[in-house]
């Protein structure tokens, strides 16, 4: 079924559009992309186009830190065993080492670039999360990491000569020709087409959580740079793997903000519209039990009470301290009349970071070549089935660095040669067809929420399939002119992908609950699940 999705989503000639060439072209300017930036050499020139300004991307909302074993009676054994132990069997264990051991000098150069971690008593406060048996997280501005991380991350990048930066640039595809990624071809308001040639590419496009209807993500996190791979012919591997984080503000009209798991490390608890407490039941770490769980049992206490949301409640704790503890999620709540110290806040689960996607070696190669890939978009082998907190900045940065300099040194490698290769679209000039592009998007969400989301069952899964099928078969082939129209046809290949993983796999693991295989199944399912375009 897959197969049905189109090599290019649009026709283009390479006569009758502008051209631009590059060393290496980045597409994605969060965290991964600009830590790659900052790997190439000056000599070098670096184009980075992001869908969006340079403060929307999943990095910069990220909350709690960056792990790193910075306290010396913390050990980098035990991270690395922390990480194999969340990812229940499908960590790469040389990745997982590679990573950890490498943390420390990638948080130096932070500081190096100007980001102020939190402090205590003059040296760096490290917190400590869930999974984590040691405190090992360096943060910022409370919790505001991304934020901080990220203006000193873009600043650095900015004052680079050979960097230069489009925003409000949107990637539709890949160029693929002579057996390799040639380059991209990208869309803005301003100068319409533009065909990028590349030496080397490096895709760091982030997550995938706007193909759900609840999610943390922000607006730009709808899974392009999946689509675009997946049409480029590059492997794509465990899909299934969504993680989804249990207490997401819910309230109609808000924006789904993340409220921290700390607030249930200070006390909060968890009820349903009764006012009952219903963790104990499901897990003896009560409200402290692993964010999978608690998901689980939240969606369950929703069905049982036949309400959309559970709550927090943090009346029994000392008002003062919860607003200076959380100062941010109380001006949120107070926004829509919700006093946290007296009211109950309401949540409910939200997909939150997205496991799999662009296979990469620990280079960031991908299978594609002159096709590199770093962060959220990537399937690196770090994550295995679940990923532990904290880990996935950490992930960007790493690979980032390495994907840089490693696309730097095989760009060095090519001569210029500023010609356009030819490339194989068989698309033809349409007119551009209207569909409403809200109506099935937000049908998608819902139905991937519901079928692919917290618990997955064959018949959910199938049905879902079919319908996304359906859909896939009108909107595929149509030629928009727009971006909504490019990211739904992206959200539908990413749906379906991730559909057809959840199928395949008949067990539960990690993040993936199957309410029809609940077991873990290492006889069967010790591996790993990909996907490949075919010709
Ligand atoms: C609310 C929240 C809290 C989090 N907290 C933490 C935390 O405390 N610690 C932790 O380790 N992780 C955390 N995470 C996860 C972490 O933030 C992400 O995994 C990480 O930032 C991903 O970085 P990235 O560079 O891969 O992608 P992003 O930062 O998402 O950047 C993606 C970039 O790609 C661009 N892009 C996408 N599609 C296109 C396209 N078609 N054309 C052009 N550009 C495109 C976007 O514009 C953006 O610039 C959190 C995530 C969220 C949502």
């Amino acid at each position: 079924m897959i197969e049905r999705v189109p090599r290019y989503l649009v026709p283009f000639h390479p006569k009758r559009v502008p051209h631009r060439f590059t060393d290496v072209l980045i597409i994605g300017g969060g965290l991964a992309g600009l830590r790659a930036a900052l790997a190439v050499p000056e000599a070098q020139s670096v184009l980075v186009v992001t869908k969006s300004n340079l403060r929307q991307s999943n990095s910069s909302y990220a909350q709690g830190g960056i792990a790193s074993v910075l306290d010396p009676e913390d050990r980098f054994e035990d991270h690395i065993s922390d990480t194999l132990v969340a990812g229940c069997g499908l960590c790469d264990r040389e990745v997982v080492e590679m990573v950890v051991r490498e943390a420390p000098e990638r948080i130096g150069e932070l500081i190096e670039w100007g980001t102020l971690f939190d402090q205590q008593a003059g040296s760096l406060a490290l917190g400590r999360e869930g999974g984590h048996s040691h405190h090992r997280i360096v943060h910022a501005l409370g919790d505001a990491t991304g934020k901080e991380v990220m203006r000193a991350v873009i600043d650095r990048a900015l004052s680079r000569p050979n960097v230069e930066t489009w925003e409000n640039a949107f990637t539709l595809d890949l160029l693929t020709g002579d057996g390799r990624c040639q380059g991209a071809l990208v869309w803005d308001a301003v100068h319409g087409m533009v065909l990028v040639w590349s030496k080397q590419t490096i895709l760091c496009t982030g997550g995938a959580g706007q193909v759900y209807r609840e999610t943390t993500n922000p607006e730009v996190a709808t899974g392009d740079g999946l689509a675009i791979a997946y049409r480029a012919g590059a492997e794509l591997r465990d899909m299934e793997f969504m993680q989804f984080h249990p207490t997401v503000l819910y309230i109609a009209g808000s924006s789904r903000s993340l409220i921290t798991e700390a607030m249930r490390g200070e006390g909060a608890r968890l009820v349903d519209r009764n006012g009952n407490r219903f963790m104990e039941a499901f897990d003896p770490r009560g409200e402290l039990a692993p964010r999978d769980v608690v998901s689980r049992a939240i969606v369950t206490q929703m069905e049982r009470t036949r309400h959309p949301c559970v709550y927090l409640d943090l009346s029994h704790l000392d008002p003062a301290a919860v607003r200076a503890r959380f100062p941010g999620i109380a001006s949120t709540c107070a926004e829509f009349g919700i006093d946290i110290t007296r009211d109950w806040i309401p949540v409910r689960p939200g997909a939150h970071y997205m496991i799999g996607g662009v296979t990469v070696d620990n280079t960031g190669r991908t299978t594609l070549s002159g096709l590199w890939a770093a962060g959220e978009c990537t399937s690196s082998g770090l994550h295995g089935a679940n990923r532990l907190a904290s880990n996935s900045l950490l992930e960007g940065l790493v690979f980032g660095a390495h994907a840089g300099a490693r696309a730097a040194v095989e760009a060095a490698a090519i001569e210029d040669s500023y010609r356009a290769v030819p490339l194989a679209n068989a698309r033809q000039e349409e007119g551009v067809e209207t569909l409403d592009l809200a109506d099935i998007r937000n049908s998608l969400k819902s139905l991937v929420w519901h079928s692919a989301g917290v618990r997955r069952d064959r018949d959910g899964l199938l049905e879902a399939a079919e319908t996304i099928d359906h859909w896939c078969g009108y909107v595929l082939p149509r030629q928009f002119d727009d971006v909504s129209g490019w990211e739904l046809q992206n959200m539908l290949t990413v749906a379906q992908l991730i559909i057809d993983a959840a199928l395949q796999r008949e067990e539960t693991r990690g993040v993936h609950f199957r309410t029809d295989f609940p077991a873990q199944d290492d006889a069967r399912w010790l591996r790993r699940i990909a996907f490949q375009r075919g010709e």
